[in-house]
C-alpha cells in the first residue's frame, strides 16, 4: 500500500484585466467580449486552489510542509499578480488574453517546478467569480482543462411515478409525493472540457454558454412546476437524478459531447445536503 495523499491549499488575489486579443481590431474585440473588452479594464477577486499529491513522509506525517506551499504560492502567484493590471503589467498576458483558462496555465507553469521534491502539482482550480471557475488537472502526462459555470433556478415538483400505485408512491417518496407539490432552489453546474482556443484563450464562449443554458434550461425550468409545465417530465418522475439527465440531454443538443470543446459534466444540487452528477467524456 502506498501512502499517496492529495492536499489542497487555497489562496486569493485581486487583479484588473480586460479581455483582448491583440491581432483583432477594437470592433472585433468588442463583438467577441462585449463589456469585458473595455480598455479601462475591470477587476476580480480571484481564488486559487492548488492540489498537491505525494507520499506521506513517515518522519513528519506530512506530504509537504504547507508553509513551503504557501511560500511558493506567494513568490510565484500572489506576489506577482496581486493588485496588478494583468494585461498591462504581466509579460505572460501581453502575448495571450488574460482569461481564466490562461491564468490557470500561468499558475500551473509557475508552481509545478517550484514545489519541494516529492510533492507533485496535480491540479489547479482558479475562480474568477463564485459562479465561474477553471480546473486544470494533470494525470500522468495528460492535462485536462475544464470550465465550470454555475446557475440557479427555482421550481416546484411532485415525486410520483406512473409505474407505482398511489400507496407505493407514498411509501417511496413520503412527503415529496404531496399531491400539490413542493419547491426547491436548485443550483446547477455546467462543465465544458477540452483545449482552450489559442487565439481567444477560451475553452468556450461564456456569452454563448449563458445563452444556451438560458434558452434550454433557465427559461424552461425557472418558476415552473416541473411535472405540469415542462414537457420533458410528462412521462418522467422529476427526481433530481432525472432533472440532471434532462439538463444533460437539453444541453447536448447544442453543445458537442465529444471532441473539443465538449460538454463533460452536469451537477444538480437540490438542497445543500444533496447533489447529483452526470459525467460524459472527461
Ligand atoms: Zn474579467
Ligand atoms: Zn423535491
Amino acid at each position: 500500500m502506498t501512502n499517496q495523499i492529495t492536499l489542497k491549499r487555497l489562496a486569493r488575489f485581486s487583479a484588473a484585466h480586460n479581455y483582448w486579443v491583440n491581432d483583432l481590431s477594437a470592433a472585433e474585440n468588442a463583438a467577441l467580449f462585449g463589456k469585458w473588452a473595455r480598455s479601462e479594464g475591470h477587476g476580480h477577486n480571484y481564488a486559487v486552489e492548488l492540489q498537491v499529491a505525494g507520499e506521506l513522509d513517515e518522519r513528519t506525517g506530512m506530504v509537504v510542509n504547507i508553509t513551503d506551499v504557501d511560500r511558493v504560492l506567494k513568490s510565484e502567484v500572489i506576489g506577482p499578480l496581486d493588485g496588478r493590471f494583468l494585461n498591462k503589467e504581466i509579460a505572460y498576458f501581453q502575448s495571450r488574453p488574460s482569461t481564466l483558462e490562461n491564468i490557470s496555465a500561468y499558475i500551473f507553469e509557475h508552481i509545478a517546478s517550484k514545489l519541494p521534491v516529492g510533492a507533485e502539482l496535480t491540479g489547479v482550480r482558479a475562480w474568477e467569480m463564485s459562479d465561474l471557475w477553471v480546473d486544470r488537472t494533470k494525470r500522468g502526462d495528460k492535462m485536462t482543462v475544464s470550465l465550470t459555470r454555475a446557475y440557479d433556478f427555482s421550481a416546484s415538483h411532485r415525486l410520483h411515478s406512473a409505474l407505482l400505485s398511489d400507496e407505493e408512491n407514498l411509501a417511496v417518496f413520503g412527503k415529496c409525493n404531496n399531491p400539490n407539490g413542493h419547491g426547491h432552489n436548485y443550483d446547477i453546474e455546467v462543465t465544458i472540457s477540452g483545449e482552450p482556443d489559442e487565439r481567444t484563450g477560451m475553452l468556450y464562449s461564456l456569452e454563448e454558454l449563458d445563452r444556451i443554458v438560458n434558452e434550454e434550461v433557465l427559461l424552461v425550468f425557472d418558476h415552473k412546476h416541473l411535472n405540469l409545465d415542462v414537457p420533458d417530465f410528462a412521462d418522467r418522475n422529476p427526481t433530481s437524478e432525472t432533472v440532471t439527465l434532462v439538463i444533460w440531454e437539453r444541453l447536448a443538443r447544442r453543445i458537442p459531447v465529444s471532441g473539443s470543446p465538449r460538454l463533460s459534466k452536469i451537477l444538480v444540487r437540490e438542497t445543500a445536503r444533496n447533489s447529483f452528477e452526470y459525467r460524459g467524456q472527461e
